[in-house]
């Protein structure tokens, strides 16, 4: 159905129509009373994606108009659920009262604007974004000429603002390691090419957006105007390409926040150079934040956060995200977790006391939005308390010895003493212990802090009181002791007298006080000066009242706001204080090691262990082998290892260990290993199992060699290769070579350290060929035709590969494996699978998982021979011959 305004349409729809037609993109939840309501496709969708009752109202060019709508108190949920289908929503709201647009005229329809655009990057509510992780928005502006792109990335619910440059060949690794929620990139004919073609690939939303602050004045006045300055000159040196991602980012905010200028931090200027790199599909197949299914369950990351606040668990997922390249900002982040390792105690307490931290960060930003409830006046106060009393725990003396942990304590202290003492001292006398969600919902401020407040609020409270004693004194001034005062919304507060004392009433002297209302059957209304007066003392009691705690309020969020940068350097102290206690006390649960940081480029694990497999293991009763490892990129042995062993040994997970473990140090953290020497690694790729891309057009073996050269285009001396059984998609001979290729590639040009597991035992050989190169394995016990795993790595190649046992151990039909043993050792004799080929059809089963009768007859045909000899069918009772033919069932079924 067409939805363009007709001259027909009643003014209401025109109104909605109009709005509509401002944001095509969007589902408009349009505000009606005390709904959201939907019309036309947007109702359809909505009524789809959430499950509600679609519904008609009215009608439009002559059809029903479909409408769905959701309770504004509770729309949140809805909302959620609507951003996580991918949709956007244009919130439109009542600018007016009803009785506001009745003076315009009886028939005027209440005026009404969109005050957002709810899209996944600019969130801000608790219930729709998740405590744990950041909420990026990334604003990415290309620069085809230099070959760079700028990233300009905002977390609206915390205010983090940040922006960098990166070369274009990066770009997806570099926006893979922030996670952004949405990305938004200016429409038109920038919006091209390869660079353009990796971002969609990104699987993230993107967002097209037209703007002129896209440029480097265009971004120098957006954020002039974001931050209230005259010139952009002091917040640091831009290039070209930042300035336009900035300006491009704060116009994109702008729209959805329907004008209200962002607010966020002054922007922080990363440098790539101190970060190690890591792609997004090594991120993907190390499963680092994420597992490959997208679930954070089962990641590195789910497996090592041990924070209790979520602004830690933010913060550590953002140093996951970025290891570190500079050893002396390692160091000192191990320094940190070395010392809370040790002092046990302190450490204990320090994260029991952050078990009761809120998310200042959240709370800060609504209340720098608008969007506060009294209730983030509160977790601001809580905050405030919880920081100052981990103080004392800080000031032991092993904590001292750590410049990370005296950073976090001078930084506490600071925002104590400048302000955050006296402002929630202030917070504390002004709000009630447990304030009410909304503002609207009244009772916010405390008896005692306001002495207006306390006597509008008597007054009004003791309405009832006031009312009773009139209602007494009218009565025995009248003498009628069955006169009331009642109230009803349409008169207001009333005088009622029964209909048989009216008469007598008339005669009276008081009489003349009243003014007669309303007349019915059994009785007569009246009000009176006095009691007029009372009515109006309540009502603007009442009124002025919530007028007065409303801008008590906005005092409070003003005062909350002058201390907004001590809040959030409060808030980032705390958050780091909970990564390192986190640290310690997962570096205590799995026995992990200090790793030992080198600019060389050596690198040495001593018994090292998956953290997330030894983790699983560990909850089913089976303990986990450690293995060591030596990759010698100083030339002197090894930096290149070839590992082989059967299918199910372990050697993918030693291949992820050793890359997980590198991430690990670098970002400071504790690993779980013996002992772990540790040149830096720049880049870390990793491509590991092969998966088919189909939707984007490229079949396993295209993805699994766009991978494989793009890290042979990029790995240099400093990264560290992990390679999964490269070429397994192809042709036996095809993958060899390509294989063989590869490895001496990686050996001879790019001379990085590396592991490559394989099933080529061809590979094998290398190792004897090239200096630099060396095998490991696996080892496999056969024990009685079947297969035991050790998990240990063994310098050497493995001596076989098992993979006909390990096709028994997953249930392959007898037939088959008996079949596929049968074509392994004539492989083996000819020890070519051309020669082989040529002459043993390989594949010339029919149809091997279902074998035919015949074949199941005569694979059994021993025993069930054996069994109809030992019959006398003359000697047979009937319920012993169906016995014996339940009995060569059997057999059969047996086989099958
Ligand atoms: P394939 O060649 O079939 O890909 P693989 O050799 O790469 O197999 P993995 O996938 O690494 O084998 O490991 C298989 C299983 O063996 C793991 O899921 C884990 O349960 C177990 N395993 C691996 N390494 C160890 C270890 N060091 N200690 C204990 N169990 C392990």
């Amino acid at each position: 159905m067409t939805t363009t305004i007709s001259p027909a349409a009643t003014p209401f729809m025109a109104q909605y129509l109009k709005i509509k037609a401002e944001h095509p993109d969007a589902l408009l939840f349009f505000r009606m009373g005390d709904f959201y309501e939907l019309f036309f496709d947007d109702a359809r969708i909505a009524a789809e994606a959430l499950d509600i009752t679609l519904t008609h109202r009215g009608q439009h060019k002559g059809e029903p108009i479909p409408m769905a709508g959701v309770p504004y108190h509770s729309a949140e949920p809805y909302l959620a659920r609507l951003i996580r289908h991918g949709h956007r929503v244009a919130v439109c709201e009542q600018t007016e009262s009803p009785a506001e647009a009745k003076k315009r005229g009886s028939k005027s329809v209440v005026n009404r604007a969109v005050v957002r655009i709810v899209t996944p990057g600019t969130l801000t509510e608790d219930t729709l974004l998740d405590a744990r992780s950041d909420n990026f928005l990334c604003a990415v502006f290309p620069d085809k000429d230099k070959g760079t792109a700028a990233l300009a990335l905002a977390d609206i619910s915390t205010g983090v603002f940040r922006v960098l440059e990166t070369e274009l060949t990066s770009l997806t690794s570099v926006i893979s390691g922030f996670s952004p929620k949405e990305i938004v990139y200016l429409d038109g004919e920038l919006a091209t090419g390869e660079w353009f073609s990796a971002l969609r690939n990104l699987n993230i939303p993107l967002t097209p957006h037209t703007t002129r602050q896209a440029t480097l004045k265009g971004g120098k006045e957006a954020l002039t105007s974001a931050f209230g300055l005259t010139s952009a000159e002091g917040l640091g040196q831009f290039s070209a390409t930042e300035l336009a991602a900035m300006g491009l980012l704060l116009s994109y905010v702008e729209l959805t926040q329907a004008g209200i200028p962002p607010e966020l931090d002054f922007p922080q200027r990363d440098t790539l150079q101190s970060h190690m790199m890591i792609d997004d599909t090594t991120r993907q197949a190390l499963e680092i934040d994420r597992t490959q299914t997208g679930a954070r369950k089962g990641s590195l990351l789910a497996s090592i956060d041990h924070t209790v606040t979520a602004s830690g668990a933010r913060l550590l997922s953002d140093w996951l995200a970025r290891p570190l390249m500079d050893i002396s900002a390692i160091n000192s982040r191990l320094d940190a977790i070395q010392s809370l390792i040790e002092a046990d105690d302190a450490r204990d307490d320090i994260r029991s006391v952050l078990q009761s931290m809120p998310d200042l960060d959240r709370a800060r930003s609504r209340l720098r939005l608008g969007r506060a409830g009294p209730r983030d006046l509160q977790t601001i106060a809580v905050g405030i308390e919880t920081a100052a009393s981990l103080l004392p725990f800080l000031a032991d003396d092993g904590l001292q010895q750590s410049v990370s942990l005296t950073h976090v304590e001078t930084r506490l202290n600071r925002g104590l003493a400048e302000g955050l003492t006296a402002l929630n001292s202030r917070l504390r006398d002004m709000l009630v212990d447990e304030p009410p969600l909304l503002i609207s919902d009244g009772g916010i401020i405390r008896k005692g802090a306001n002495a207006e407040l306390d006597h509008l609020q008597e007054l009004r409270d003791n309405s009832k009181r006031i009312i009773a004693e009139l209602e007494a004194e009218y009565q025995s001034d009248c003498g009628i002791s069955q006169l009331r005062i009642k109230f009803n919304n349409m008169l207001g507060y009333y005088i009622e007298i029964p209909a048989r004392f009216v008469d007598d009433f008339e005669g009276h002297a008081q009489a003349a006080h009243f003014q007669r209302r309303q007349g019915l059957a059994n009785a007569t209304r009246y009000s009176s000066d006095r009691l007029i007066e009372i009515a109006r003392q309540i009502e603007s009691a009442n009124s002025e009242a919530k007028l007065l705690e409303g801008r008590l309020f906005a005092e409070m969020v003003e005062a909350v706001l002058q201390n907004s940068d001590l809040i959030r350097d409060l808030s980032n102290a705390v958050a780091e204080l909970d990564v390192f206690s986190a640290g310690a006390h997962w570096a205590n649960t799995v026995q992990a090691c200090r790793p030992d940081l080198r600019e060389d480029r050596h690198m040495a694990i001593e018994a090292g262990r998956h953290p997330v497999v030894e983790a699983a293991l560990r909850k089913e009763g089976q303990g986990f082998v450690s293995n060591s490892l030596t990759l010698d990129g100083n030339g002197k042995s090894p930096r290149l290892k070839v590992i082989t062993g059967p299918n199910m040994a372990g050697k993918s997970t030693f291949l992820r260990q050793t890359a997980l473990l590198v991430i690990l140090a670098q970002t400071g953290w504790y690993v779980p290993a013996k002992s772990m020497t540790l040149g830096l690694v720049d880049r870390v790729f990793s491509r590991v199992g092969a998966s088919d891309d189909l939707a984007r057009g490229k079949s396993t073996f295209m993805v699994e060699m766009l991978e494989t050269a793009s890290i042979l285009n990029q790995a240099s001396d400093r990264a560290l290769v992990i390679l999964d059984e490269v070429g397994r998609g192809t042709s036996t001979f095809d993958g060899l070579a390509i294989a063989w290729a590869c490895i001496e590639y990686l050996h001879d040009t790019i001379r990085c350290r590396g592991v490559f597991a394989t099933h080529y035992h061809e590979l094998t050989s290398l190792a004897a060929r090239l200096p630099f190169a060396g095998n490991l394995s696996l080892k496999a016990r056969e024990w009685r035709d079947d297969l035991i795993f050790l998990h240990e790595v063994q310098e050497g190649p493995a001596d076989r590969s098992y993979g006909v046992q390990v096709a028994k151990l997953a249930g392959l039909p007898k037939l088959a494996v008996a079949r596929a043993k049968a074509v392994l050792e004539e492989l083996e004799a000819s020890k070519t699978t051309a020669a082989v080929t040529d002459d043993m059809p390989l594949f010339s089963f029919n149809e091997p998982d279902e074998p035919t009768d015949s074949d199941i007859v005569s694979d059994t045909s021993g025993p069930l021979l054996d069994l109809l000899a030992q019959t006398n069918p003359d000697e047979l009772s009937p319920k012993q011959a169906l016995e014996l033919i339940y009995q060569l069932k059997g057999l059969i079924d047996q086989n099958r």
